[in-house]
């Protein structure tokens, strides 16, 4: 008879997280170059029109750098670059704002689609085990945020509103401050419009 060998001592469940983590990162970044060669956009100029889409309004341009963690000058070769395709306009008040031209809504509708695969992946997932993986996503992207190494999310976790696990009914344990009403870990939210920062973010 066959007797299997115990299994080796594996890593960490940290490092086994990581390394799941790693694996989707190499997807997505075939993906983005997948559609880098289809659109002719760059990974930021592709971030600055789906940001643009997001706030609906004019967007000030040292504020897009922030939002992106890129430089300036980054920033504004890549607003440079999608004025010159007709994706977006910038107009001059007290600073300059940028703002997505009728082209560059349909674009940056098309590349706000997630790709069907992630989509279909995730779907596996139970509800149960989705609103624990949106949870934990968060925690990892605030702390990476205090490290310095991503900028600021509008995302609840940062967000003056939030009121974290105050009330008993475990389906909608946390409270939204702005619509004054409960919410569970399933509805967290990562770039909300309402979102204003907590003194120490502010400070940060
Ligand atoms: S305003 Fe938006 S980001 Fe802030 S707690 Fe409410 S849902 Fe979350």
């Amino acid at each position: 008879m066959h007797v299997r060998a115990p299994l080796p001592e594996g890593d960490s469940p940290a490092a086994l997280v990581a390394t799941g983590l790693a694996k989707i990162g190499l997807v997505l970044r075939h993906e983005a170059w997948r559609e880098r060669a289809e659109t002719g956009l760059t990974p930021t100029q592709g971030q600055i029109l789906a940001l643009l889409r997001a706030r609906g309004d004019g967007v000030a341009l040292g504020e897009l750098a922030r939002e992106l963690g890129v430089s300036a000058p980054t920033a504004s070769e890549s607003v440079a670059t999608l004025a010159a395709k007709g994706l977006v306009e910038k107009t001059r008040g007290r600073t300059l704002a940028v703002s997505l031209t009728a082209r560059g809504r349909r674009e940056a509708d098309r590349a706000a689609r997630w790709p069907d695969f992630l989509l279909e992946a995730v779907d596996a997932l139970t509800p149960e085990e989705q609103a624990v993986f949106l949870r934990g996503l968060t925690t990892m992207i605030r702390t990476l945020q205090e490290q310095g190494r991503i900028p600021v999310a509008r995302m609840c976790a940062t967000c003056r509103f939030y009121r974290p696990n105050v009330h008993a009914d475990p389906e909608r344990p946390h409270h939204c401050g702005f619509v004054d009403a409960p919410f569970g870990d399933r509805q967290l939210r990562l770039d909300c419009a309402d979102w204003l920062p907590t003194d120490e973010e502010e400070t940060r």
